[in-house]
């Protein structure tokens, strides 16, 4: 039914195993795979989420008793399954193990004593920037690189914020609960606690690098692929670019917003390109052809004789390519005529004999214009 794979598959152990192996062995994958020792790669990141809504499921009692039975429709509430499990929302027993990982990966191997920690790590902000690029990469498309300043782990203390490499140590305002309680008469009431700030740890010795935070602000270079027919003011979300998470929290999503530069002949509209080509009064009358310029190159063009200034003339297919991938814009030819602005007197006698030719069959708008309004005053 749904492509999943077998959680125990995934873990790599036998159904039926004990609690204890199924830790081990998410420890394992964790271990190997956890964001933060693979910055930037995606493969990790997948292996290491998989293994973590596997564990979850498998270290849950209730949920591991549904999955036995009926599968991923056991657990999974948007397969509409027998409801219960909500996947990767409830790290219940996981924290746990997250909590022994932590000291694990930072090589202290500290087992915080008294109380569980509320939570572990938390997320990375999600980042936004501004990518300029030209009118005809927004139109094919290109790779371009971008650099960002963003956080990433702390390579001194690998992230654990402690100068000493030992790990943080767990509140003793708070006992690692990261909330302080009051009694007051019936009601106990819970506050975020001041000394760790909530989260359950405190450092005794920061780092010197990042002053505890487990990051450092760096200049990053990404390769951003802009795909063709992104217009002027659109947004690109590059997800887990962001700043990294803070000791183990997820990493933010990166936004890019792509400006697209003004073009010396072409303007978009939709995904149509505009473009406005001056023919001259003779050129109008006696029709010709015309050399325009298109995104691909130059292409010939035939003005039928008697073309009109301000005429729209369509080059079929050689407009922007729609960014679903289906179909194609045109391009639209805004004809102007223009009228000479300094005539030598031989252009000039053409002219006069010209005007004097002038006839209702071969002007028929002045003419008829002319005409309305004689019979306006009448
Ligand atoms: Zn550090
Ligand atoms: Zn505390």
């Amino acid at each position: 039914m749904s492509g999943k794979r077998d959680y125990y598959d995934i873990l790599g152990v036998q159904k039926g195993t004990s609690k204890d192996e199924i830790k081990k062995a998410y420890r394992k994958i964790a271990m190997q795979h956890h964001p933060d020792r693979n910055p930037d790669n995606k493969e990790s990141e997948a292996i290491f989420k998989e293994a973590s809504v596997a564990a979850d499921v498998l270290l849950n009692d209730e949920k591991r008793t549904k999955y036995d039975q009926f599968g991923h429709a056991g657990v999974d509430g948007s397969s509409g399954g027998f409801g219960g499990g909500q996947g990767f929302s409830d790290f219940g027993d996981l924290g746990d193990i997250f909590g022994d990982l932590f000291g694990d990966i930072l090589g202290g191997g500290r087992r915080s004593s008294g109380g569980r920690r509320r939570s572990y790590g938390k997320p990375g902000a999600d980042l936004q920037t501004t990518m300029n690029i030209s009118f005809k990469e927004a139109t094919f498309g290109i790779e371009k690189e971008l650099k960002i300043q963003r956080k990433v782990v702390c390579t001194a203390c690998s992230g654990s914020g402690s100068a000493d490499g030992a790990g943080p140590s767990t509140c003793d305002g708070c006992n690692g609960y990261g909330e302080v309680r009051r009694q007051q008469g019936f009601f106990t009431m819970a506050s975020p606690c001041p000394k760790c700030r909530g989260t359950g740890q405190i450092i005794t010795n920061p780092c010197k690098k990042c002053n505890g935070d487990g990051r450092v602000s760096k200049q990053v270079t990404l390769e951003v692929k802009v795909p063709a027919g992104i217009d002027d003011g659109q947004r690109l979300k590059l997800a887990g670019e962001g700043d990294s998470g803070v000791k183990g929290g997820q990493s933010g999503d990166l936004y890019v917003i792509i400006a697209v530069d003004d073009h010396e002949f072409f303007k978009r509209e939709e995904y149509d390109v505009m473009c406005t080509v001056p023919i001259s009064f003779s050129q109008a009358a006696l029709g010709a052809t015309i050399e325009v310029p298109t995104l691909s190159g130059k292409v010939e063009m035939k003005i039928p004789s008697g073309t009109q200034s301000g005429k729209k003339m369509r080059l079929k297919g050689k407009g922007i390519n729609k960014l679903t991938g289906y179909g194609i814009g045109d391009q639209v030819i805004d004809i102007q005529v223009e009228t000479p602005t300094k005539l030598c007197s031989e252009q000039e006698r053409l002219f006069r004999e010209l005007e004097e030719y002038s006839n209702k069959s071969c002007n028929p708008m002045s003419v008829g214009f002319l005409d309305k309004v004689k019979n306006l005053f009448q």
